[in-house]
Parts: structure tokens; sequence; C-alpha cells
């Protein structure tokens, strides 16, 4: 064969041949000028229908207004080549989703000669992949409807709970104080710890009904200047900061797309936890960001006494405490708190730390545009 016949004809044969490409060349300024078997079969045309046309004749007429298909060829003069998936237009009318290749053909001196296109019919591709994100959305949007309900519940529930603990510590007190000179020293011990015992449950079912919230009572995420929400959140702590004689530092912070009162509540719970979990050394405390591919990378640092490793993963988990001292009061829920505020920003948090050392929190948040990201689906090179 290779004897008789010329280079082109073998490339002729070759391109007559594939059955499941559209492959086809057109002149400088898009008009059809060859046209292979595949084509006919994807786009319904015969050579004669076709040849001469300009190409946009493939394109919905939406695309055609916005001057799609002349974009499309000025893009491949400019990078070489132009790739998308998108819609188009069989002959009768009807649409297929196609994977498209147009490459501009350039003598080696730069005279732009024409483009070949490469069309693949992917509507069945397409398809299976439009059914599994209907079913992913679908199961998505379930999941989500099941937490918003177990949240609601979270959130009544512990607000009804608060109601009648108040009434068992009021008359509680009441009694302590009304009966006080009938009552056996030991009496009154048995009546105090019910009175602390309904104050914790009130304190537990507060930090509760503050986690529940964060599901529930949500803001939009909008423009957060990291540096004021710091100083709103050290102008809270500020007692405890100066009691503690603590000295905290910061390096400027960056400007994030985020629910802000979410994250003066972290930013709050991380300073409060490492104010709180100090030794008898003077307390420094560092805030800090940095600039990692698509995220910040925040960290609160404390020289207080650290964690040991094995609670990496537990510390994050509701009512979970590692020092159960009596000098280090608390619930239990900040950290669940934090780790849920991270992730409802689709971020990440945790710790390194060295017992009597100190702690370092990291947590996460992915930098966002304000704009929405770009339409359509090309795969243009960037
Ligand atoms: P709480 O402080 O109310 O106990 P958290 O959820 O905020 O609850 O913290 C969980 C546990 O993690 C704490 O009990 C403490 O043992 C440990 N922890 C948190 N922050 C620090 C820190 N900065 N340094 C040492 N331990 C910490």
């Amino acid at each position: 064969m290779e004897q008789n016949l010329s280079q082109e004809e073998i490339f002729r044969l070759m391109v007559d041949a594939i059955q499941d490409y559209a492959i086809f060349l057109l002149d400088p300024k898009g008009v059809i000028i060859t046209w292979n078997p595949g084509a006919e079969r994807i786009k319904g045309y015969k050579p004669g229908e076709i040849i001469g046309k300009h190409f946009s004749a493939f394109y919905p007429p939406e695309d055609i207004a916005s001057g799609k298909p002349r974009k499309e060829l000025e893009w491949a003069v400019q990078y070489g080549y132009y790739k998308e998936e998108g819609w188009r237009l069989r002959k009768d009318g009807s649409k297929f989703w196609a994977l498209v290749v147009i490459t501009a053909l350039k003598l080696p001196d730069g005279e732009l000669k024409g483009f070949s296109k490469v069309t693949r019919d992917i509507t069945d591709k397409k398809e299976f992949q439009q059914l599994l994100e209907a079913r992913v959305e679908e199961r998505n949007r379930q999941l989500l409807e099941i937490n918003k309900e177990l949240e609601q519940f979270a959130y009544t529930a512990s607000h009804d709970l608060q109601e009648p603990l108040r009434t068992v510590s009021m008359y509680a007190d009441l009694l302590l104080l009304r009966a006080k000179d009938k009552l056996s020293i030991e009496e009154k011990e048995f009546l105090r710890y019910a009175i602390e015992g309904s104050e914790r449950a009130q304190t537990l079912i507060k930090s509760l009904l503050e986690y529940a919230r964060i599901g529930v009572q949500t803001k939009e995420f909008k423009k957060t200047e990291m540096d004021g929400v710091l100083k709103k959140a050290l102008f809270n702590l500020r007692l405890a900061v100066q009691e503690s004689g603590t000295e905290v530092s910061a390096d400027p912070l960056p400007i994030i797309i985020a629910d802000s009162f979410q994250m003066l509540q972290l930013l709050q719970n991380l300073i409060s936890n490492a104010v709180k979990y100090k030794n008898d050394r003077p307390l420094k405390i560092h805030v800090s960001a940095k600039e990692r591919d698509h995220e910040w990378v925040f960290s609160v640092r404390d020289t207080g006494i650290g964690i040991g490793p094995e609670y990496q993963e537990k510390i994050f988990g509701l009512f979970q405490r590692v020092h159960r001292d009596k000098k280090y009061a608390g619930t239990g829920i900040g950290l669940a708190l934090c780790k849920k505020i991270v992730q409802r920003h689709h971020g990440r948090i945790w710790f390194e730390s060295e017992v009597n050392k100190g702690t370092v929190f990291f947590f996460t948040i992915p930098k966002m545009t304000m704009t929405a990201p770009p339409a359509g689906e090309s795969l243009l090179p960037s």
C-alpha cells in the first residue's frame, strides 16, 4: 500500500476510517473544507451539505450571539489549541455534549493555514455524570436537612432545659437562706452540692446551646478583617489577660471571607484556652497567619502547660477534657465549637504541642474570591 499511495492518501484513509471522532479542517476564517464519516455520523451532515459552510453551524444560537465560535478560533491562534466540553448541534437540531479540540495549523513562519477540529460525542458520559451529580446533590440535601433537624433539636432541648434547672437552683438557694437555722451542717452541705450541680449543668447547657447555634443561627460569609476580630477578642478577654499577666503579640492578619461572628468565637476560644492552661512561667501568646496555596493558616501559639500528642483527635470532641485539675475550670465544649466553626468554613483545625513548653493551635480558612468562579466548562489552557 505504501508504494502505491501518497502520504496524503494514507492520511486521508486513516481519517475516513475513524468513526468515533468528527475530524475535519477549517480554513483560517472557519469555513469547513474537509469532512470525515465520523463527522457525518456524529453531526448528521453529508459532506456535500456542510463543506463550504461556516463551522458556527454546529453551535446553539446563544453561542453564536455571544461570538463563541470566533473566540475559540482566536484562542487557538493565540495559544495553539482550544479545548472544551460543551453543547453542540446536530443537523436535525438535537444537541449533543461534545469534547472539542481545535488546533491552529501554522507554517513555520507563523502564517495561519487553517484549523483542525476534532469532536467526540460524549453525551452518554455527560448524562451519566449529571445523573450521578443529581444523586449526590439529593443525598447532600437530605443530609443537610437531617443535620438541620438535629441541630434544631439540640438547640430547642438545651434552651428548654435551662428553665427547670434555674428553678432547681433558685429554690435550693431559697431553702438554704430560709431554713439555714434549722438545717444541720451536713444538710446545708448537701444543698450546696445540689446548687453547684445545677449551676454546672446550666453552664454545660449554655455551652451546648452555643454549640448548637453554630449550625442554626448562621450569618452569611462576608469580608472579615481578622485584625479587627483579634482586637475584639482581646478586648473581650482583657480581664483574664491582664490578671494572668499574659503578653499577647500578633502579626498582621489577613482579610478573609467568613462569618465574622464565628471567627470571633474561634479566636476568642483559642486565646482564652491559651490564657487558662498556663503554668507558673510568664505566659506569652502569639497570633499569626500564613498564606499557603489556596488557604490561610492561622496559628495561636502559647507557652502554657501543653497537651500530649495522643489527644490530637480527642480534644476536639464534645465534653472532652485533658486537664481536669480544679484550677482549670471548663466544660470541654470550646474546642468542639472551634472545630464546628472551622468545618463550616471548609477548613481544618489541629494542634502541635510539647508538654510543659506550650501549644500551637492551627486552623485553615480557604481563600475565596468575592466573585463567583468562571462559568462554563471550558478546559482552556491557562
Ligand atoms: P475546656 O477548656 O472547657 O475544658 P475545650 O474544648 O476548650 O474545653 O478544651 C478541651 C481540652 O483541651 C481542655 O480541657 C484542655 O485539657 C485542653 N486544651 C485546650 N487548649 C489548650 C491549651 N492552649 N493548652 C493546653 N491544653 C489545652
